[in-house]
Order: structure tokens, then sequence, then C-alpha cells
């Protein structure tokens, strides 16, 4: 059975200006459609990779994800549940169950309490264990993350280097022992050097604790190394879905052969092709019918600018939604 299946979800903003402001400025109410009828599933101990540009809305689909924002409609049902008909004990177990590891470990760490009281927290919120038990817990899973309990255990954030505090943050989602982990660009605020240390960390952690993970970034080259899947997103929409290796080798959408196209390559004498695309990222305020890529793709047809493309299976466990395909299978 899929740990995860999302159908149909949206999460929609609206623009409200105001009535004096709508009366003196004509406008009428927008609506952002950061996330606009996406499907996807993930089955247990999974790494699924979740790509595109700022604004695409990967992480407001992360957080509907972790029940941090309600959808605007859909369905997210883990193992089966669906969370909008979870009773106070199953949400619960469901926020135990699904853990964040945050981007900035300079921000999410408490500056005013120790490692073991960071990483002690969630036990105690959740009320999980005595006081010997928490503190066996807390030392196991810091040994787990590469951090020393010894040296360790009574330093305060500030007493730390960059990588230290990401452990911690990692620490801090391992000791409730998840069976999903959503990782928003855990090595966008640290140092080049450290970087794939990290990341080795979090692929080890998911094979020896079996989660499913969601890794966010808009980096490519660190997706392509460490998702099974990777899932591309433009203006609220998946664009293109498959196994990591298909997509990066073989890219069917022209968004996803153009983002491809730009991922460096440590070889000064390789010459670089042009990326099939113009212009910038759209706003996802009241898009246009149609494709959401069409402004920016060189291979427009009329029919992009009248029907939305659904997201197809094109090759075997490879989609992608756009008209230059045709297939009979949808998600
Ligand atoms: Fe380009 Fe049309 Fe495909 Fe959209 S549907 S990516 S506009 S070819």
């Amino acid at each position: 059975m899929a740990i995860l299946e999302v159908s149909q979800l949206r999460q929609h903003f609206y623009l409200n200006p105001g009535i004096l402001a709508r009366m003196l400025s004509g406008k009428r109410t927008g609506v952002i459609k950061a996330v606009d009828g996406v499907n996807f599933q993930m089955e247990p101990g999974e790494i699924l990779g979740l790509a595109g540009e700022s604004g695409c809305g990967k992480s407001t689909l992360s957080l509907a994800v972790a029940k941090l924002r309600e959808p605007t409609s859909g369905a997210i049902l883990y193992k089966g549940k669906d969370l909008s008909e979870m009773n106070r004990a199953e949400l619960k177990d469901y926020r135990r169950q699904v853990q964040l590891i945050f981007q900035d470990p300079y921000e999410s760490l408490n500056p005013r309490f120790t490692v073991f009281d960071l990483v002690a927290e969630p036990l105690r919120a959740l009320d999980m264990g005595d006081r010997h038990e928490i503190r066996e817990r807390v030392i196991r899973t810091l040994e787990l993350v590469g951090i020393r309990p010894d040296e360790y255990l009574e330093r305060y954030p500030h007493q730390m280097s960059g990588g230290e505090r990401q452990r911690v943050g990692i620490a801090q989602a391992m000791v409730l022992e998840p069976e999903l982990v959503i990782a928003d660009e855990p090595l966008s605020m640290l140092d080049v050097s450290i970087r794939a240390g990290i990341l080795d960390l979090i692929r080890d952690l998911s094979e020896r604790l079996h989660f499913s993970c969601i890794y966010i970034s808009h980096d490519l080259s660190i997706l392509s190394n460490i998702s099974d899947r990777l899932m591309i997103m433009y203006l609220g929409r998946i664009m293109e879905l498959g196994k990591s290796r298909d997509v990066i080798s073989d890219p069917l959408h022209p968004y996803a052969q153009a983002l491809i196209s730009a991922v460096p390559i440590p070889d000064p004498a390789y010459r670089r092709p042009t990326p099939k695309i113009h212009g910038e990222v759209s706003q996802p305020i009241d898009p246009p019918p149609g494709c959401r890529f069409q402004n920016r793709c060189l291979e427009v047809m009329d029919v992009c600018k009248k029907d939305e493309p659904e997201l197809k299976e094109i090759k075997d466990g490879h989609f992608g939604a756009c008209h230059l395909y045709s297939s009979t299978k949808s998600t």
C-alpha cells in the first residue's frame, strides 16, 4: 500500500484588496493558485525529489502534506486514511510519524535550549517516556546523526557549526522515529564543503530507518543523487514525474529539459546546449487557460493555449503534462 496518496490537491490564496481599494482601482479579487490539482503517490521507503523554481508550489505542497496548512480542496491519504477524516488521536499519531527537516539550522533551533533540550523537546511534547527513557533516546539519536553526546549534550546552538546545527535539526526529526520525512532544502544554508556529508547522512538514515522522504530542492544535481523518483513542478502543477535516472537522462517536458540543461557540469570543455526556454517565471495569479508553461515554451501550439495538459504516462512509469505527447494513462 502507498504510504502517501495525494489527489487533486489545491491550495489557493485569495487576494482581497478591500472594499475601498476595489472601488478606487476597480480591481477584482485575484486568486494565487499555489498548488492546483496535484496527484502523486509514494511507496514506503521511497525518496521522492521535488524540484522547481521559487514559487512553483513545492513548499506549499509540503506544508499541506505535513498538515500545517488546510488545503483548499483535494485529498491526502496516509496509509489509506484521509487526513481530513482523522480523529484527534489519529492526527496526533500522524504528527509524530511525519517530521520536517528545515532549511535554516540557524533559525529553526531555539537559541536558549541546549542540544539535549532541543532533541528531547518533541518527546516531552508528545509525552513519550520518563526522564531516563528520554535521555537514553536523545543520546542514541545524537549518535545516529554523528553528534558526540558527551561533547555536545550541554552546548547551545551558537556553540556549534552550521553542519552540526543541521545534524541536531535532523536528530529532532529522527528522535520520533518518523515514517515520512519532509526535507525542505536542508542543504541550501550550508557551506558547500559540508553539504555532501549531510546529504549522505539523510540517505544513510533513510536506508537504515526505512522512512519515506520528500526531498525538496531546486538543485537537480542533488536530487538526482538522493532521489528514487523526481517530480518537477511549475506554477502549482506537476510537469514531469518519473524515476530519477529516466527524468535526468531523458526529460520529456520542455520545462524539465530546460532545467536539466542548466545543471552545472564540472568540465570547462563542456559546451552547454542553449535551454529551449524564454522569458521569466510567470506568477500563479489567475493563470490563463491552457498550459501554464505556454509563455516560456518554444514549442507552443494552438491547443496549448486552450487546453491544460493532464499528467499522463508517456513511457513506462514516466509521466509528463504536455500536448507534445499523446497517451491514454493518467495518474
Ligand atoms: Fe509547451 Fe504546449 Fe507542452 Fe505546454 S503543452 S510545454 S506549451 S508544448
